[in-house]
C-alpha cells in the first residue's frame, strides 16, 4: 500500500507517517517524486488499516496496490522512469531508441564495422553478446572477454552506447566494466540470484521477457532489480513461444500498451528473436513504433549469411538503413522521434 502525502506535506509529516508505519510492525519506504512524497509499507501479507492514519496531518490519500509487483507498479510512480545513458541517450522518454548489433561479437572488424553503419543509419545503442546462451552447447558460445574488449573498442570508435548480456553471477562484475546496460537474456528472467546481482551492479538493465513467462512474472522479475535498489531497468517483448513454427516466436505487441498502464518502466520490441526471420523484422519493428515500444532491439550483421549465431533473423545494414527510415514515419505519426545519435 502506498500512503500519498499532499504537495505542500512537510518533512515532519512524513516522519509521523513512517514511524506509525514502523510501530505497526511494517517497513515503511519514503519515496520523494516530483510532485509530491508516497510513503510506501513494505512487508504487509493481507490488507493494512488505514484508520491508524485517520490522525496524521499532510496525508492525501491511501492508495493499495493491487498488484503482486510495488515498485514497478504505475501506482508507485506514476511518471514514466527515464533510462540515461551515458553518451546522452534516454530511453522511456519522447525519443524512441533504436540498440543495433549482431547477435554475436565475432571479430573486432565485425564489432566495430557493424557499429559504424548502425550508427550512420541511426542508432544510438550497439549490441553484441560476448556470452551467449546457447540452446546446444556445441553451439558457438560467445568470445567472452575478448568480445566485452572489442565492444568496449567499437564505443570508443563510435560514440555508441553498448549493450551486451551477463550470463551468470561470477561474471557480472566483469561484464559491467565494460557495458553501459546489462542484458539478461529470456532463458534468464527468472534467474532471481542474477536479477539480484545486477540489481547491484549500478548499471542499468535490459530485462527480456521469458518465453514462457506472463506480463506480470516479467514486472516481478523486474521488481527483484528495483528491490535491491536499481531503478534502471528497460523491459524487452523478444516473443512467446507459440504453438506455430512458421515464426521462431510470437512477438507479443499487446505486452507494450499493457505493460505502458501496468508500469512506469520503459518497454523496447526485439523483432529479430520475435520472428526469427530476416524478412518479417521490418514490418514487426514498425508494428512495435506503432504499438508505443521506447525502442528497438535488432540484429544487424555485416554478412547475415555467414553470421556465427542468428544469422537467418539478422538483417543487412543496407536493410538496417530502410528499417530507420520507415520506423522514423510511424515516430512522426505518433508525435514521437527516433533518437539520432550526437554530431
Ligand atoms: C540475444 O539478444 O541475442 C538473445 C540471446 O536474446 P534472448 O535472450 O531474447 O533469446
Ligand atoms: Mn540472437
Amino acid at each position: 500500500m502506498l500512503v500519498v502525502m499532499e504537495r505542500a506535506a512537510t518533512a515532519e509529516q512524513v516522519q509521523e507517517v513512517v514511524r506509525r508505519v514502523e510501530a505497526m510492525g511494517y517497513q515503511a519506504r519514503a519515496l520523494t517524486g516530483r510532485q509530491r512524497t508516497a510513503v510506501a509499507i513494505l512487508g504487509n501479507e493481507g490488507s493494512v488499516d488505514t484508520g491508524r492514519f485517520a490522525d496524521l496531518g499532510g496525508i492525501k490519500a491511501c492508495v493499495s496496490i493491487s498488484e503482486p509487483y510495488r515498485q514497478v507498479a504505475r501506482e508507485w510512480q506514476p511518471e514514466n522512469t527515464v533510462v540515461r545513458l551515458p553518451n546522452g541517450v534516454s530511453i522511456g522518454g519522447d525519443e524512441i531508441v533504436v540498440m543495433a548489433g549482431p547477435c554475436s561479437v565475432e571479430s573486432e572488424r565485425q564489432i566495430v564495422e557493424t557499429a559504424r553503419r548502425v550508427r550512420a543509419a541511426g542508432a544510438t545503442v550497439l549490441r553484441g553478446g560476448a556470452f551467449k546462451p546457447r540452446t546446444s552447447p556445441y553451439s558457438f558460445q560467445g568470445l567472452g572477454e575478448q568480445g566485452l574488449a572489442w565492444l568496449a573498442q567499437a564505443r570508443t570508435e563510435t560514440g555508441l552506447a553498448i549493450v551486451t548480456e551477463v550470463m551468470d553471477t561470477e561474471s557480472v562484475d566483469l561484464v559491467a566494466r565494460h557495458a553501459d546496460v546489462l542484458q539478461i537474456g529470456a532463458r534468464n528472467m527468472q534467474n532471481f540470484s542474477l536479477l539480484r546481482r545486477v540489481g547491484q551492479a549500478g548499471k542499468p538493465v535490459l530485462l527480456k521477457r521469458g518465453y514462457a513467462a506472463t506480463v506480470a512474472e516479467l514486472l516481478l522479475a523486474a521488481e527483484y532489480v528495483l528491490a535491491e535498489g536499481n531503478e534502471q531497468v528497460i523491459l524487452c517483448e523478444r516473443g512467446v513461444r507459440g504453438f506455430d513454427g512458421a515464426t521462431r516466436f510470437v512477438l507479443d505487441l499487446a505486452a507494450i500498451p499493457l505493460v505502458h498502464r501496468l508500469s512506469h518502466l520503459p518497454i523496447v520490441a526485439d523483432p529479430s528473436h520475435g520472428t526469427g526471420i530476416r524478412g518479417k523484422v521490418l514490418p514487426m519493428a514498425r508494428a512495435a513504433v506503432a504499438a508505443g515500444a521506447d525502442g528497438l532491439l535488432v540484429e544487424v550483421h555485416p554478412t547475415p549469411e555467414r553470421a556465427l549465431s542468428d544469422g537467418v533473423q539478422s538483417i543487412s545494414p543496407e536493410e538496417f538503413v530502410e528499417l530507420m527510415r520507415q520506423c522514423r514515419a510511424i515516430a512522426d505519426v505518433l508525435g514521437r522521434r527516433i533518437a539520432e545519435p550526437a554530431g
